[in-house]
This record gives structure tokens, sequence and C-alpha cells, in this order.
């Protein structure tokens, strides 16, 4: 039976549904009846079921509806079949439909037959093929049931003359498809409904700018609980920030069409710089080197950037970066050279010091190196200088170091004695290797006298049961032609100690106890003073009975080295004597065999008490040196001292050559005992003979005026000079000036003296902050016996 009451109601349904087909941007639609224009070409099995009706609406816009209401008649079986709908890239659709169904109840006479329900199928299909689609059954394996849909509580209410219609509206989903395409059947069995709508959709997230992130439209997964993952496009001029997720920027599409969880993100190239979610370049003059920095900033100082987009900026002509300088520091220069180049010569080793550089390049890397040159030509032209040149060789030492130092000194040592030198030095930063000629500060020095170094190996020749032979190799730094060899001995057992002394590198040691044990220590002596003692060596003689097994000759050969080093000796010391003038005074000191109670060696250099003389004049006699005193031109007083006046003033040598010395006088209306005590400072002083001892010129003790003319130290004393300069000296100026010092006094006390009065104020300062020992006038002999004392004062 045909139910004509739809068609009433449909009318004011049309009105009910008001806006055709609006969708959300989250929903795509594939199909939708509601806004097809033409004919829906639907198709009804048989042909008495399902029926479509087409209506205006109230907008005069034609809806298309599909009714069936064979509720009297049993056994119903009527199929609607869509059209073909083209997937496209869903992989889920979602099928709504609206429509009325009458409750039963409300229809007068109707038997069981009356439904409330019907069924919705589809049929996946490959192509727009209608013949393809088999005929509709629920046997067909091909027609696969979506669901079975009833009227539910969510409907729109519609008076109806007395009656009230209900427009449901359903949503089912078919998931997972896989075929370009699909069918829908309805299949009643028996209710009288009207289908008002069918809207086949999908869900999909629509394309998205996330900051410089690009994400394309995208279907929602192929069920309701898939997340389907999207990778980010970066903008142009952009790239993704960091390396997680490897792949950039990434977000998730969900079931409902929503972005969720986004990770990473991308950020403007080097060069450019994220302005409105856009990149775009630095303008010239400006960089921006790193990714992930947020604007580009302007050149730092001595760089340009001529074109936009610059991810780093060019140094200017001669301005450079350090290879691990960051490309956004200011670019910088090498340093100029280094500032007051000071050179102090002690001995064999040279001081340097200098100011920094005025300009340091505008780096805080600062550091400084030294070359070393040795020359033999230090008067010809620059060229000839140049020429007689050498580098200096791996002998020579720096401290602390000859590169890389920070600190602006050095102390270079192991220099070799009297010879002259060329030290380069050139102040360096991280960029002076890119810039190829450096400048430097150039000082030529000429070293002075130094002892000799220490014999590093002594061996044993030959041993009889009293004689001993031993030879050695001479010091590395001989520093001068060697005068004698020391060698100092002692008795293990006894504790008794004697020295002998041999021109050659081998001596023979006679006169020992047989099958004793004797400790050797060896020393170097030239003319600029004695080296340091060898380490102690101990040797044995042989016992009386192991002697008498010994060959005679080993006893001839002892006599023989003796008999040569004496020899040797006597002839070198006659040589020396016409040749050199030897003093008085040195032959005699020479000839002193005893000394402080122990028997000496002979030719044993130590120093001579002037008061064991009888007549303390021959002491001056025998050791200082008369000076002429038309020789001597006194200028000014610079001190007073205990007997009188110190003052400075020339003292000419010969006809070209007059030092500056220092002149200590004797006050007029003196005691005999006082001229003494003043002359015997002389006395003293003319036995020494190192550079950090104050060294005697001589004395005037033939004129009325008596003086003592010592050499000139132009710093003056050192406890005064400290505190003019108190804060002006580097740490190792200091420790220079107490290695001289101490220098002085190890050489005084192998001299056998002791100076009982060292103090600030009687060490003085050269011009060249050499420290020299001075004021022997309260020194006495030193006392060996063990109860004996002194003090110092500071
Ligand atoms: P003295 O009698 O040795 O204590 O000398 C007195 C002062 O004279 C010292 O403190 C120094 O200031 C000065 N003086 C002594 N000897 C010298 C010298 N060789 N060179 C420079 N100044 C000296």
């Amino acid at each position: 039976m045909q139910c004509n009451h739809c068609c009433v109601v449909l009318l004011t349904l049309g009105a009910l549904l008001g806006v055709h087909g609006a969708t959300s941007p989250h929903e795509v639609d594939l199909l939708n009846t509601m806004t097809m224009k033409k004919d829906l070409g639907w198709r009804s099995y048989p042909a008495n079921g399902w029926e479509e009706i087409s209506e205006i609406d109230d907008h005069n816009r034609p809806i298309r509806t599909f009714q069936v209401c064979n509720v009297l008649a049993p056994a119903q079986n009527n199929w609607l079949l869509s059209g073909y709908i083209e997937r496209g890239s869903a992989r889920r659709l979602l099928v709504e439909l609206k429509f009325t169904l009458r409750d039963c109840a409300s229809i007068p006479g109707t038997p069981g037959t009356c439904k409330e329900t019907f069924n919705l199928y589809y049929v996946d299909a490959d192509g727009p093929d209608d013949d393809a689609v088999p005929l509709p059954s629920p046997n067909e394996p091909r027609f696969r049931k979506i669901d079975t849909v009833a009227a539910d509580e969510s409907f729109t209410q519609v008076d109806v003359g007395d009656r009230v219609l209900k427009l449901n509206t359903e949503v089912r989903d078919v998931g997972s498809l896989s075929h370009p395409g699909l069918y829908l059947a309805f299949q009643d069995v028996g209710a009288c409904v009207a289908l008002v709508a069918v809207r086949v959709f999908y869900k999909r997230c629509p394309a998205e700018a996330r900051g410089l992130a690009r994400f394309p439209e995208t279907p929602s997964g192929p069920d309701a609980s898939a997340l389907v993952g999207v990778p980010g496009k970066c903008a142009p001029h952009s790239q993704p920030e960091g390396p997680e997720p490897p792949g950039g920027p990434r977000m998730y599409c969900s079931a409902d069409g929503e972005w969720l969880v986004p990770i990473g993100k991308c950020v403007c190239a080097a060069g450019y710089e994220d302005i409105g979610g856009e990149c775009r370049a630095c303008r010239p003059g400006f960089f921006k080197v790193f990714n992930d920095e947020a604007t580009c900033k302007r050149c730092t100082a001595h760089s340009h950037a001529p074109h936009s987009a610059s991810a780093r900026c060019i140094c200017e002509r001669g301005h450079y970066r350090a290879s691990n300088d960051p490309p956004d520091v200011p670019c910088t220069r090498p340093p100029s050279a280094p500032r007051n180049l000071l050179s102090l010569v002690n001995g064999t080793s040279v001081w340097l010091e200098w100011a920094p550089p005025k300009d340091k390049g505008g780096r805080v890397d600062l550091s400084y190196s030294i070359s070393c040159l040795r020359c033999d030509d230090m008067s010809g032209t620059l060229l000839d200088v140049q020429r007689s040149c050498r580098p200096c060789g791996a002998g020579v030492r720096y401290w602390p170091t000859a590169n890389g130092l920070r600190e602006a000194a050095v102390l270079i040592s192991r220099l070799t004695a009297h010879t002259n030198y060329s030290f380069k030095v050139q102040a360096v930063n991280g960029v002076s290797s890119k810039a190829g000629l450096q400048a430097v500060t150039p000082v030529n020095i000429t070293t002075n006298q130094a002892a000799p170094s220490k014999i590093l190996k002594i061996k044993r020749e030959l041993n009889t049961k009293d004689c001993i032979v031993l030879a050695w190799l001479p010091p590395l730094q001989p520093n001068g032609e060697i005068l004698e060899y020391e060698v100092k001995y002692m008795e293990k057992l006894s504790g008794n100690e004697s020295v002998i002394l041999s021109r050659a590198a081998r001596v023979a040691v006679p006169g020992l106890q047989p099958g004793s044990a004797y400790l050797f220590q060896v020393r170097a002596r030239t003319t600029a003073g004695s080296g340091p003692y060898s380490h102690q060596v101990e040797f044995s003689t042989l016992s009386a009975s192991d002697a008498e097994l010994s060959p005679v000759s080993v006893v001839g050969v002892c006599i023989a080295i003796i008999t040569i080093s004496v020899v040797l000796f006597i002839g070198c010391f006659i040589l020396s004597r016409r040749h050199c003038g030897y003093s008085k005074a040195k032959q005699d000191e020479e000839k002193l065999q005893f000394q402080n109670g122990q028997v000496k060696a002979h030719g044993m250099k130590t120093y001579v008490d002037p008061h064991t003389y009888e007549d303390p004049a021959q002491a001056v006699k025998d050791f200082a040196k008369e000076i002429n005193p038309s020789s001597i031109k006194i200028e000014k007083v610079i001190g007073a001292g205990e007997f009188g006046e110190v003052c400075s003033g020339h003292l000419k040598l010969s006809r070209r050559r007059e030092i500056n010395v220092a002149i200590k006088t004797l006050k007029g209306g003196s005691t005999e005992r006082q001229r003494s005590d003043f002359l015997s400072e002389a006395s003293i002083m003319a036995q020494f003979d190192n550079p950090n001892i104050i060294h005697l010129e001589g004395v005037v003790t033939k004129s009325k005026l008596v003086m003592i003319v010592t050499e000139y130290m132009e710093n003056g004393s050192l406890d005064s000079f400290l505190r003019k300069r108190d804060g002006q000296f580097t740490v190792i100026q200091l420790v220079g000036m107490l290695r001289g010092i101490a220098a002085g006094m190890t050489y005084l006390s192998e001299m056998g003296f002791v100076h009982r009065d060292l103090a600030a104020r009687n060490i003085l300062v050269s011009s060249g902050l050499v420290c020299k020992v001075s004021d022997f006038g309260l020194s006495r002999v030193l006392d060996r016996r063990p109860e004996a004392a002194y003090t110092t004062l500071v």
C-alpha cells in the first residue's frame, strides 16, 4: 500500500532542514542529496518499493527524497541502491542519514508486519559501473551491512495537523576502505520511512601553518582511534630546528579532523629572520649566524656585510678572526711590537723585560715569543751583523718558556760567556698567524764572564794502596779557559779533608791510607771564578795485602801522572806569571799551606785573614793594587762611611779607558788604628773575584788622602733602592736579584769567609740590577770552633 502522508511532511521538513549542506572545515562531502541538482539516478528493487519524490523547499530549492511505506503487506524486501560514490583519499567515510519513520502504532489497522527500522549496506566498487554491482540481497557477500537503523530519541518534532513527525539524524561510519569507491544500499523490511537527506563525507585536518611549518590537508585515519602522523614542511629559507625529531616538525591528525601533538618546529636559516611567520633576508650591514637566533644583528667592529642574507660579516682589510673565534665576534688584528725592551746581563744569563704593546689588536689572548741569534760580528753594517748570526740552538734555556709567554719578561740562561747575541721579542695573539709579517722588538747583548759549569762524571782510572788516579770530562760550559781543576777529597772514616789542584782533567792523588774509602769532588776554575763542585764519588785504596799482588806498573803509572801534573802545573804557573803579570799577592796566596788549622794543598785559593798579618799594611800591599791618585777624578759625595765620605768619580785605566768608580775616603785626623781598620776592608775585598762581590779596583795609600776605589754601583744600596722603587719589580726580577746575592754568599763561604753582616743596606745594586755583596769592614774569618756563633742585624 502506498502512503502519501510523507509528501505533506517533506515540504515542512524542507524548511526545517534549513541550510543546505552546511559542513565544517573538518568535513569533506562526497555525496549530499540536499545539494544535488540533477536526478540522483538511484535504483529501486522492486520497482514498487522505494520511490523517489522531488519537492521544492521553502527556498525554492529541489529536495530529493526516497520513501517507502508498505506496512500492510507482509514479507517486504525493498532495496534502494545509491549511485557510485568515489572515495578519493579518504580511508573512513561517515554516512549521515536524515529520515522520518512512522511508528507502527500511529497507523490504524496495521498488522504485525509493520517495522520501525531499516538496514544500511555498502558495496565496494572499483569504478562507476552500475552493471558490475550485483542485485541487492542480504545473502550477496559483496553487500556488507553497516547497521540496522532505528529512529532514536534525538529527533526534531514537527506538528503536522494532529500528528507529530520526528526528523531523525543518524551517522554511521564505514572504515578501512581499500577500493576506489562504493555504493550505499538501504533495505526496507516493512517500515514507513522517508529518507530526507543522505550525506556521505569524511573527516580531514585542514591545511595549517604552525610557526614556519606547513602541514597539508590530511584525511583522518582508517578507524575512529587512528592518528595519522604528518610531517610538516618548512617555509622557504627555513629549516627544521635541532636534530629532533629527525624528519623535522610533525603533527597528528585525529579521527575528528583535529591536529594533535605538535612536535618540533622550523626556524629561519642563517642570513634570514622570522618576520610575521616568514623568513626575510637580513639587510646589508646585518647578519645572522645561527638558525636558532631570532633576529639579524648589525655587523660587529671591523667587519661588514655588503649583501643581503649574510650569515656572517667579512673582516675589514688587516683584520681577522682566529680559527676558533665565533663568527659573531668583532674582527681583530695582530698586536704592535713590544715596547721599552730592557736587557740585564748577568754572567751567561740575560734577563729581558718589556712593556706590553701599545695596540693589543682588540684581543685578550696576548703572548710573547722570543727568538735568539748568536752573532760573531756586532760592529759592521746591519747586513754584516745579520750574516754573522745563526740560531742559538737547543742548549739555551728560557724561563718560563720561549713561546706562549704570558709575562712581559723572560730569563735566558746557558748562553756562552763573552758572546754576542741578538734577541727578538714578538707580541703574538690569536690572529698573528693570519697576518704574515710581524712587528718585533730586537735587542743585542754581549754576555759576561761566568764561572764554569759543574763537572758531571768522575771515574777512577787506577788505585793502589796509597794512590788513586781520577779522570773526568771538562764541564759542558767552561765559560772561558780552564785554569785548573780543584779536587777536594776526604777520608770517609776520619773526615780529614784535603785539596789538590790539576791543570789536566786527570789527577793522581798520592799519600792515601791503604784499604781506606775516600770521597772526591772536582770543580773547574777560570778567571771568572770557580764553578760548583761535582757530586761526591767514593773510591777506595787497595789494602796492603792486595797491593802486594798488584803489578808494580800501577805504582809507576801513578808516579808518572803525578810527575806530568806537577810539570804541567809548574810550566803553566811560570807562563801565566810572565804573560799575565800574576800579582805577588796571588803568588803568596798559592804558597799558603795552612789555613784554619787544616792542611791545604799547594795553590789552593782561599781567604786570608789580614788580621793574621803582624803588619796589616803588608796585607794591603800583598793583596790590593796601589793606584796613582792622579788617575782618580772625584766628582761628588754619595754617602757617608764609617771612616769618611764615600764619593763617586772616574778612574783612568789607560789613555783611552776610564771607568765609573766609588771612592771611599779616610777622613783627616784618623788614628793609625783607624787607618789600618779602614784599609783592612780593601785587603779582604781584594781577595775576591766574583760577579756578585763588589770589585776592588785598588787603594791609594801613598798620598795624604787615603782611598779605597771600587766599581761604581749606580743604584746604590739595596735597601734604599727597594724602598724607592717599591712595587715596581716583577717577581722574576726580585728572584734574579736574590739569586745574585745567594751566588755571592756561596762564593764567600767557599772561600772560607763569613760575612757576618749580610743585610740589604750592605748589598749594592748595579744599573743592570745585578746585586753584589759589599761592606767587609765588620767581617771576621770563619771560626771553626763548634761553639762559635754570630748574629746578624737586618
Ligand atoms: P759603606 O761605607 O760601604 O757602608 O758605604 C756608604 C754608602 O755609600 C752606601 O750605603 C752606598 O749608598 C754608598 N756606596 C758605597 N759603595 C758604593 C759603590 N761601590 N757604589 C755606589 N755607592 C756606594
